[in-house]
């Protein structure tokens, strides 16, 4: 851990799979952490446990104005690291309100009280999602946002906020997009985690589709250290991806990981395509490499340490099978 004494920053959604890597990362880096998070079904302070003695935290919704002001008043951190957000595709095809409130109100929340207590940084994580789909080429920041599902719809209307801010009042903010993370302590509704969950179980892997779309894979652990680099180097006012250029057809994905859990291939079964499933995304990352980053993880390596931590974590896995099972119950009951 470095000695200097470094400034405060604030992470919204610090409970969640990839804000809980950025903030261990930031505590070994010496930064003051102050983690704000609602801890909806997908936030888990457990994730926080190594470090859970240097930070602090707040169980907040980022909507709320009233207990926002409060902490940030209280806190006055330098910076905000915004990660906070309802994030699943399938999730949001079912229901989009939640996510209207928390990815598009609560950010226009944070930044009206980001102005009114001079934040000197705002760093907003978006998603590579926001650009539609590609079906070849990569996606530089430049290219035009054609969101097509209601999760990336709202991530697009939250960068939309916070553009008009920064052209609007100045307001000293960047925008990042990564693309699709995984790793340890993932919520097991995720592609990567759903495959190991059953394949260890012995279950059917559903895939959507033919399998043949295409991902590009980026290491959680990689996410956070370019979002670092971002913090440090990056320039108030831009946008920048984070990519790895590992990319994969979900079909193959599934049936890597099988192989390496020595698991049958015919454990995958084809199901009903997703409606509007994007086909592939795929961003440029010259500009964050411009910076001096460069992914330390190609897929092997990730899905290696990922594979250890899920089997090693077989509690944990199994502890959020209770409230995925209540909310496919929820929602088989809707349709
Ligand atoms: P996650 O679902 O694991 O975590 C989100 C966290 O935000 C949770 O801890 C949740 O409790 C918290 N949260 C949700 N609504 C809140 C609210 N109203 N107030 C306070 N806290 C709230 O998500 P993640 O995968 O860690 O993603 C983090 C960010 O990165 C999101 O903005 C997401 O859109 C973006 N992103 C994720 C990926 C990915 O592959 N996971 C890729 C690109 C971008």
């Amino acid at each position: 851990m470095s000695k200097t004494a470094k400034q405060k920053i604030l992470v919204t959604g610090g409970a969640g799979f990839i804000g809980s890597e950025f903030v261990r990362q930031a505590v070994h880096k010496n930064y003051k952490v102050v983690v704000v998070d609602s801890i909806t079904y997908a936030g888990d302070l457990s994730r926080l446990n190594d470090v859970k003695k240097h930070i602090k935290f707040y169980k907040a919704d980022i909507g709320n104005a009233r207990v926002m002001e409060n902490i940030i008043k209280k806190e006055k951190p330098q910076t905000i690291i915004h990660f906070a957000a309802e994030t699943h595709v399938d999730r949001s095809i079912q229901d989009a309100a939640p996510f209207i409130d928390a990815n598009v109100i609560g950010t226009q929340n944070l930044v009206d009280l980001a102005r009114k207590y001079n934040i000197k940084k705002f760093v907003h994580i978006s998603t590579d999602e926001v650009y539609g789909e590609s079906q070849r080429g990569r996606f530089k920041e430049s290219a035009p946002i054609k969101p097509k599902n209601p999760y990336s719809a709202t991530k697009a209307a939250a960068e939309f906020v916070v553009r008009a801010a920064i052209h609007t009042y100045n307001f000293p903010a960047l925008v990042i997009r990564p693309a699709n993370n995984y790793g340890p302590w993932q919520y097991p509704e995720k592609f990567i985690p759903v495959i190991l969950l059953k394949a260890l179980k012995g279950q059917k892997i559903p895939v959507y589709g033919k399998g043949e779309q295409i991902r590009e894979w980026l290491f959680v652990a990689d996410c956070a250290d370019a979002i670092h680099v971002i913090l440090k180097k990056g320039k108030l006012g831009e946008t920048y991806n984070i990519g790895s250029y590992f990319e994969k057809k979900n079909l193959i994905t599934a049936k890597s990981i099988l192989k390496l859990l020595n698991k049958p291939q015919n454990q995958i079964q084809f199901v009903k395509d997703r409606p509007g499933h994007d086909f592939r995304y795929s961003v440029d990352c010259t500009k964050l490499r411009n910076l001096g980053w460069r992914p330390k993880h190609n897929f092997a390596k990730g899905i290696g340490i990922t594979i250890d931590w899920y089997m090693n974590n077989l509690n944990w896995l199994e502890s959020k099978k209770k409230d995925l099972e209540a909310h496919y119950k929820k929602v088989y009951k809707k349709r």
